[in-house]
């Protein structure tokens, strides 16, 4: 499905992410607010995605939607009379979901409520504080050393009030009812690879597949962290059945290596389709093992879900030192990175799109290739080289119990490569589709 003239394409596409990356950057997101509404405006001029509102208050499960957070300034002025901390320089000088303040306090008090990085002086730390009510900004550390002592004056003018919920979501139909989720939190302010890189992604992917025939229905969710996912599972249970793989798009534009975090579930189709990919296509990768902490996958694979996602980044939640920073910025995150992380998921979707059981209509002894011009495929300046290895493969383990991925796996052959061959055979009457998948 990925052909030469699209790969070439690939290049212009890492810059339109970086662009896209780059006109939400100054925008101040949180899990509600108008930073969210202009971020899926934004989103809904590429990709024709609904937004859903979801009122304050709504209870989801143990969680209550809650109010609605927006911001219209912040900043302290110190004794000097000098305005610092300014949420107009940088959304992340105020603590997000900060509650209005105007007031005068000691250097003491205002010290109660700064967040500072002592071990990287010069960034600015992103700090929330969705569920207690608390003011408070954030500032480099060296900042805080130059503050004199004398009254400071602090403002905030933001409101927290009834309101909504808001998020965005895409629902590409395909051949068959099952869905494959691409889900990205779209919560965090000026911060590039934690959040926006996955927006990019997430919005190419489905520009990608809008136009294009596929097997799965494609289901693609743009939402806050944590609330989010928790408000569109407990509104849309009855569609989770349907989700048959599923992946959480965070951290994809830096330069570091692929990261594949599994799912619960630990060996699940998407779980093997990702690390047979990054397996075949990078030189080293990390491997993780499922954990009930990170982002969204936390509860599509709670107990009561257990649905097959994963997630697969480049580095992961909380491994680089400029998460949850200023300095994860729009120096970290790369066309270059953008687009290798879009050609990883491209793959993964081959992968899952193409992964079927077969089986072999000649299993008496091996059927004689040569007579079929199998062999003379072998190698063939065609463009569709057929490994004899590959053709070995298929045709010994097509016993309808593996999939054309397991074949991949036991063979070490790539999933193209047998899924090329599993096509030679089919042509030639060697191999019959099992419907339903490997029968244990
Ligand atoms: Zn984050």
């Amino acid at each position: 499905m990925y052909d030469t003239a699209e790969a070439l394409d690939v290049d212009v596409i890492g810059e339109q992410m970086y662009g896209l990356v780059k006109e939400l950057y100054p925008i101040c997101r949180s899990i509600t607010g108008n930073g969210v509404r202009h971020t899926l405006e934004r989103i809904s001029q590429q990709i024709p995605i609904s937004v859903h509102e979801v009122a304050s208050g709504t209870t989801v499960f143990d969680w209550t939607v809650p109010r609605e957070w927006n911001i219209k300034n912040a900043y302290i002025i110190t004794p000097e009379g000098e305005r610092i901390a300014e949420f107009r320089k940088h959304n992340l000088h105020v603590l997000n979901y900060s509650v209005p303040v105007h007031k005068k306090v000691t250097l003491d008090k205002l010290k109660q409520h700064l967040y500072t990085l002592p071990d990287h002086p010069d960034w600015i730390p992103y700090r929330t504080s969705y569920y207690k009510e608390a003011w408070g900004f954030c500032i480099s550390h060296n900042q805080l050393q130059s503050l004199s002592e004398g009254e400071y004056e602090v403002f905030v003018d933001a409101t927290l009030e009834a309101g909504h919920l808001s998020y965005g979501e895409l629902f590409i139909q395909g051949e068959t009812s099952e869905e494959v989720l691409f889900s990205c939190h779209v919560c965090h302010p000026s911060l590039c690879n934690d959040n926006l890189s996955g927006i990019a992604l997430t919005t190419q992917l489905a520009d990608y597949l809008s136009s294009r025939q596929m097997r799965y229905s494609y289901r693609f969710l743009f939402i806050p962290g944590t609330i989010g996912s928790i408000t569109w599972l407990a509104l849309n249970e009855g569609k989770t059945r349907n989700i048959k793989h599923g992946i959480v798009v965070t951290c994809v534009g830096d330069g570091g290596k692929f990261s594949y975090k599994k799912s619960r579930r630990g060996s699940a189709e998407i779980d093997r389709a990702v690390l047979h990919v990054l397996g075949h296509s990078c030189e080293g990768f990390h491997e993780i093992d499922f954990y009930p902490y990170g982002y969204d996958e936390r509860q599509y694979c709670s107990p009561g879900f257990n649905l097959a996602v994963g997630s697969l980044s480049r580095s992961s939640h909380g491994q680089f030192p400029e998460y949850h920073t200023s300095a994860d910025n729009l120096d970290l995150v790369k066309p270059q990175y953008l687009k290798e992380s879009y050609e990883t998921y491209i793959e993964v979707i081959e992968v899952i799109e193409n992964n079927k059981t077969y089986i072999n209509l000649n299993p008496k002894c091996e059927p004689q290739l040569g007579k079929r011009g199998l062999y003379s495929n072998v190698g063939a300046p065609s463009g569709s080289k057929i490994s004899e290895m590959a053709l070995l493969w298929v045709l010994n383990l097509s016993d309808g119990q593996h999939d054309l991925l397991a074949i991949a796996e036991r063979s070490g052959e790539s999933f193209r490569d047998i899924r090329n061959a599993a096509q030679a055979l089919l042509s030639c009457d060697l191999l019959k589709e099992v419907t339903g998948g490997p029968f244990a």
